[in-house]
């Protein structure tokens, strides 16, 4: 059985061995819709909108999920020292990277949020379900892990109903159920950064796991030969700046590897890597200068490099 709806302004692709009944799948691709609803900064609506419109003057009450996905994005924030950070929004608002208004913004325009860019302003309070940002102006974004919360949701709801065996793509992100139904392990590619959409580096087998990559050729725009990409290190405001083409990383659980790459590519290679390995998942760098650098573990993974593109250099565990 094969499903595809948009969400997490994405195309989602659900692909199940199983047979499991219209409607259980139907209803599970609504409780995607319904957390997009929930979680998205561009519904005027969502509950994450009425925390950002009281910034500053009082607490909102939200639904349990929300401190869930607030106090893991936090967690996150701690072990990365701020390298991801969902109070980014302003900042990302302000250089509007793939829409129509991208633009470099100034010096002064950036120096105006920086004390807004702080995840330790966010007051979660977990026993009146409610959540506060410290200081007016300040607003989250859940674009780095709201579609890895999502993804293990919708696993979990599937797992439930019965099913052994498929594959979910969320906008390249991947998360596996189990083994193919004959038996081999699910096979996929990891996306050159260098190359158009669908073209790898190399794949790597993966069973009941998921797979996740951070990239600057998703959402970028060039300005006098300077790229400018979507993802932002929180300390400068502007587009980090690591010597990273992409980050990939393989686990357990698609939230952790969502806030994680975003982090890594952040780092960069060498505390990217000390991180991954801290943390205990495997993890592929592709740089600019050409290199490829990956933890142990991704090394001694089921992982087939093709030759045949500019990043097929060395791999360095
Ligand atoms: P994608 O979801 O496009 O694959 P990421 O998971 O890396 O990419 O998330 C990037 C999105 O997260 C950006 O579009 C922005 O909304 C937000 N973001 C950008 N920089 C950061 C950061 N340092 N920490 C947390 N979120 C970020
Ligand atoms: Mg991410």
């Amino acid at each position: 059985m094969e499903k595809i709806f948009y969400a997490f302004g994405t195309v989602n692709y659900i692909q199940i061995e199983d047979e499991i009944s219209e409607d259980k799948m139907d209803g599970i691709i609504k409780t995607a819709l319904a957390l997009d609803d929930q979680l998205s900064v561009f519904k005027p609506d969502s509950e994450i909108a009425k925390i950002n419109n009281n910034a500053g003057v009082k607490s909102v009450k939200v639904s349990p999920n929300i401190i869930t996905i607030l106090k893991q994005a936090c967690y996150y924030s701690e072990i990365s020292q701020g390298a991801f950070d969902i109070t980014i929004k302003p900042a990302v608002q302000l250089w509007n990277v793939g829409h129509k208004e991208q633009r470099i913004p100034t010096e002064v325009e950036l120096d105006a949020l920086k004390s807004w860019v702080d995840y330790q302003s966010i007051v979660i309070d977990e026993i009146e379900n409610t959540v506060y940002l410290k200081k007016s102006g300040q607003a989250i974004d859940l674009g780095g892990i709201a579609k890895g919360y999502a993804q293990d949701l919708i696993k979990e709801k599937l797992v439930n109903a019965g099913v052994t065996s498929g594959i979910l793509n969320f906008g390249g992100s991947i998360m596996t159920i189990g083994k193919k139904k004959n038996g081999a392990v699910w096979r996929v590619g990891i996306q050159d950064p260098l190359n158009k959409r669908g073209k790898s580096v190399g794949t790597i087998g993966l069973k009941d796991e998921s797979l996740v990559t951070s990239a600057v050729n998703e959402r970028f725009f060039k300005k006098d030969g300077v790229t400018y990409h979507h993802i932002l290190d929180p300390h400068t405001l502007r587009p980090a700046q690591s010597g990273v083409l992409s980050v990939t990383a393989t686990g357990g659980s698609a939230m952790e590897l969502d806030a994680l790459t975003t982090a890594l590519f952040v780092l960069g290679m060498k505390k990217g890597i000390d991180l991954a390995n801290q943390m205990g998942i495997d993890a592929l760098y592709l740089l600019q200068n050409g290199e490829m650098y990956a933890t142990n573990g991704f090394v001694s993974r089921d992982f087939i490099l093709q030759t045949n593109n500019k990043n097929s250099g060395r791999i360095v565990g």
